[in-house]
């Protein structure tokens, strides 16, 4: 039976990549050898390596100024890293908290520095993206969390705001369209939406690096990266590879513009169902809905038990909410097909027809 995989992390990858990837994993570019037993500094995975950040720059249609790094420590590093290379000894910060991740991000900024949070929707369960108050000119950058993963909200669009912007874009990168000039610095775990895990992307304005007065270790910092060509230590290997393959698809696909289409397409499906089917509710409010995770829940859990046999059944798999949130979390990164929706939205109206 086909399995419809809605997991919200690691995420579901294009079948051609998976195959492509276990080829590799047996015998690389008719080498003879595995991928995962040559050397990082072979031409073979050198090409990859640079495959994988010019296709970013591609498709993001990112600046010159910009560069493109993997490194490992997956997004969670990243909250560290960010403040780290941007925020100025002394200086202060600006943060939205509209999740578990944006507030893990906050935690670690506040190791350096001086942290303004503009605005929260913790008490209502993070449900929304909150409104925020102005930033303070004098913050070295505003941070916020594009798509929180968690809550199934996301930032309708970019923030409109005075200062440098620094975003944790780990579940909705290559998703839709944004322009990069307003960032100092885009990074993104590669299991929600471009990869396996083991991988982390930090792409930057390499202009807006070396402003901070403190000094810092070689690996947290971003220009000892730059300057190796993101080979200042042996890279992930294995998740640079998947993650390249799946940026080759995703061109393949028609780019982020093409596949942006194809999101909104899957999220209507799904929301238009939530709102018209009177056994279930949202946890997002309606303006703040994420087009990669959609959060509802039954009305009445007496139906649990059918609904969970339905999905089941039809072959869904990853679909419980998390435990912050409850009911159920259908997350639909880029590489799931309209149809595994379509699956789901069936069973949500066989439970209809059925109570
Ligand atoms: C999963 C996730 C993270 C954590 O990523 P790790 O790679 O596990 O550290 C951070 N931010 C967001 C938005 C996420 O969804």
């Amino acid at each position: 039976m086909k399995i419809h995989n809605f997991s919200a992390g690691p995420c579901i990858l294009p079948d051609e990549v998976l195959q492509e990837a276990a080829e590799a994993v047996q015998d690389f570019n008719g080498l003879g050898l595995s991928l995962i037993e040559i050397s990082h500094r072979s031409k073979d995975f050198v090409a990859v390596m640079e495959e994988a950040r010019s296709l970013v720059k591609e498709m993001l249609h990112l600046p010159e100024r910009f560069d493109v790094l993997f490194l490992q420590g997956g997004a969670s590093l990243g909250f560290y890293t960010a403040a780290m290379n941007f925020l100025p000894e002394g200086g202060k910060a600006a943060y939205i908290d509209s999740g578990t991740w944006s507030n893990k991000a906050i935690k670690e900024a506040k190791l350096l520095g001086d942290i303004d949070v503009l605005g929260s929707s913790k008490e209502t369960n993070y449900n929304h993206i909150p409104a925020f108050k102005n930033v303070d000119p004098a913050s070295a950058f505003l941070h916020y969390t594009s798509n929180n993963t968690i809550f199934g909200t996301q930032f309708s669009g970019t923030p409109d705001v005075s200062v440098p912007l620094v975003a944790d874009m780990s579940s909705d990168i290559f998703s839709r369209t944004f322009d990069a000039n307003p960032f100092h610095l885009i990074y993104a775990g590669a299991q929600k939406n471009m990869g396996p895990a083991g991988t982390v992307m930090y792409a930057f304005d390499r202009e807006a690096l070396g402003h901070t007065g403190r000094t810092i270790p070689s690996y947290l910092d971003l220009a000892v990266h730059a300057s190796k060509d993101s080979m200042f230590n042996t890279p992930p290997v294995f998740p640079v590879y998947v993650t390249m393959l799946t940026l080759r698809w995703m061109k393949s696909m028609g780019g982020v513009s093409a596949i942006q289409q194809r999101n909104e397409a899957k999220s209507s499906l799904i929301y238009n169902e939530i709102d018209r089917n009177p056994l279930f509710e949202g946890h997002a409010t309606p303006e703040s809905r994420s087009h990669m995770n959609a959060t509802f829940r039954l009305r009445d859990d007496a139906h649990a038990a059918r609904f969970d046999a339905l999905w089941t059944e039809a072959g869904i798999s990853g679909l419980k909410g998390h435990r912050s949130v409850g009911g159920y979390r259908a997350s639909m990164y880029n590489a799931l097909p309209l149809e595994s929706v379509q699956v789901l939205v069936d069973a949500m109206q066989a439970l209809e027809q059925n109570s």
